[in-house]
C-alpha cells in the first residue's frame, strides 16, 4: 500500500510500507517522445523481457522507442535502431541480450559521457532507460547529475548484489542453472563417497552459493560476507564423515579470486588430508532460458521503468520487494550494502547434520 503527497518541492514523495520508509523521487520536466533502452555490464536471463517490456509499454503510451548496442560504446558511437512492437517478438524466452552488452571503461571520463549526451541529444532521445548492475548505475546516475537526462534503472544481474531490490534480473535463473548441476555432481559424489566442492559465481556476493547451497542439500556454503574458518570447513566434514556421510558438497561463492575453490582444495588435502574434487560452474550460470520469475520481473520491471520516467520521475531504480514495485535513488543503490544471505547459510548448517 503506497500514498503520493504532493509538495511545492520538486519533489515527489511516496511513502513504501513495505521499504517501511519515505522514497522522494527526484524529478523532470522533460516532455518525453523518444526512449532509449540499453543493456550494460554482465549479461543476464530476464534481460530480454525487460527490454520487451520498455518498449512495448512505451509503444503503447506513443512513445517511439531506440533499443541502443552494446551499452555505452553504442551511445558513443551512435549505434541505436528503432525498435518495434514486431521486433520484440519471440525474445521473452532468450537467454542473453538482444540489444548486446558491454564494458566500455572510457565511459568513467566525464568528456566522453558528454559525447553520449550530446549524441542523444542530437537524435532527440529524451530519456534512458539502463538495464545492468551497480557501474552500470554509476553511468546512468552521472548522465542525469551531468547532462539533465532523465534516466531510470533496471538492476539486471545474476549476483543479487544491488541494493533496493530483493531479487536482481537473473538471479533465480542462476540459482536454478546451479542447482540443477549440483544434483549431478551429488550423483558421482554418493556412488564414489566423495567430497565436492562447487564454485558458484557472484563476485563479492554469497547470495548465489546462499540460496544453490540450501536448495541443493549442500554441507556447508561459503560466502564471502562471513568468514568460515578452515578448521570449521574440515570438522564438518568430518563430522560428517563420522556419521556415515560419506560424501559430501561444499558450495562456495568465487569472491574477489574466480578458481579459489582449487586453494580451499588444497588446504583440505594439506592440513586433513582430505581429497576434495572441484567444479567450477562458471558461465553456464550467465546463459541459458531465463525461468519465468525473472521473465515475469523483466515484464514487471520494464513496464514500471517507462511508468515512473512519464510521471516525472528520474534517477531512480526500479526493485521488488514482496511482490510489489519499490524504487530507490540509482546513488543509493550502488552506495547502499544489500542484505548478507547470513540466514540461509546458517540454515543450510543447521539443516545438513
Ligand atoms: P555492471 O553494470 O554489471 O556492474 P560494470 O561495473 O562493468 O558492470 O559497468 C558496466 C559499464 O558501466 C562500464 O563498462 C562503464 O561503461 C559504465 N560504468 C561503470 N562504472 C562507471 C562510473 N563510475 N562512471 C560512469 N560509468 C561507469
Amino acid at each position: 500500500m503506497r500514498a503520493f503527497f504532493l509538495l511545492p518541492s520538486p519533489m515527489l514523495f511516496c511513502f513504501d510500507e513495505k521499504m517501511d520508509s519515505f522514497f522522494k523521487a527526484t524529478t523532470h520536466s522533460a516532455k518525453i517522445k523518444q526512449l532509449a533502452v540499453l543493456t550494460s555490464g554482465g549479461d543476464a536471463p530476464g534481460m530480454n523481457s525487460a527490454i520487451r517490456a520498455v518498449t512495448r509499454t512505451a509503444l503503447q503510451k506513443g512513445l517511439t522507442v531506440f533499443g541502443v548496442q552494446s551499452g555505452y560504446h553504442g551511445l558513443y558511437h551512435k549505434k541505436w535502431t528503432q525498435l518495434t512492437a514486431r521486433s520484440m517478438a519471440n525474445i521473452i524466452q532468450r537467454g542473453g541480450t538482444l540489444l548486446k552488452t558491454a564494458r566500455f571503461t572510457d565511459f568513467l571520463k566525464a568528456e566522453v559521457r558528454a559525447v553520449a549526451a550530446n549524441n542523444m541529444k542530437d537524435l532527440g532521445l529524451d530519456a534512458l532507460v539502463c538495464i545492468g548492475g551497480d557501474g552500470s548505475f554509476r553511468g546512468a546516475h552521472a548522465l542525469w547529475a551531468e547532462h539533465q537526462i532523465p534516466v531510470v534503472g533496471i538492476p539486471g544481474t545474476i549476483d543479487n548484489d544491488i541494493y533496493g531490490t530483493e531479487k536482481t534480473l537473473g538471479f533465480d535463473t542462476a540459482v536454478n542453472t546451479a542447482m540443477e548441476a549440483i544434483d549431478k555432481i551429488r550423483d558421482t559424489a554418493e556412488s564414489h563417497d566423495r567430497v565436492f566442492i562447487v564454485e558458484v559465481m557472484g563476485r563479492n556476493s554469497g547470495h548465489i552459493a546462499a540460496q544453490v547451497g540450501l536448495a541443493g542439500g549442500a554441507e556447508d556454503v561459503i560466502v564471502p560476507e562471513d568468514f568460515t574458518p578452515l578448521d570449521q570447513i574440515i570438522k564438518k566434514i568430518l563430522d560428517s564423515k563420522n556419521k556415515g556421510k560419506l560424501s559430501s558438497i561444499l558450495v562456495t561463492a568465487e569472491g574477489q579470486k574466480p578458481g579459489r575453490a582449487y586453494d580451499l582444495a588444497e588446504q583440505l588435502r594439506k592440513r586433513a588430508n582430505i581429497d576434495a574434487k572441484v567444479v567450477i560452474l562458471g558461465h553456464i550460470q550467465r546463459g541459458g532460458t531465463p525461468t519465468a520469475t525473472d521473465r515475469n520481473l523483466g515484464s514487471m520491471m520494464g513496464n514500471a521503468a517507462v511508468e515512473a520516467l512519464l510521471t516525472g520521475e528520474t534517477d531512480l531504480m526500479i526493485g521488488v520487494r514482496a511482490g510489489h514495485i519499490v524504487k530507490t535513488h540509482l546513488h543509493e543503490s550502488y552506495t547502499l550494502k544489500q542484505e548478507p544471505p547470513t540466514p540461509l547459510v546458517q540454515l543450510t548448517r543447521t539443516l545438513s547434520f
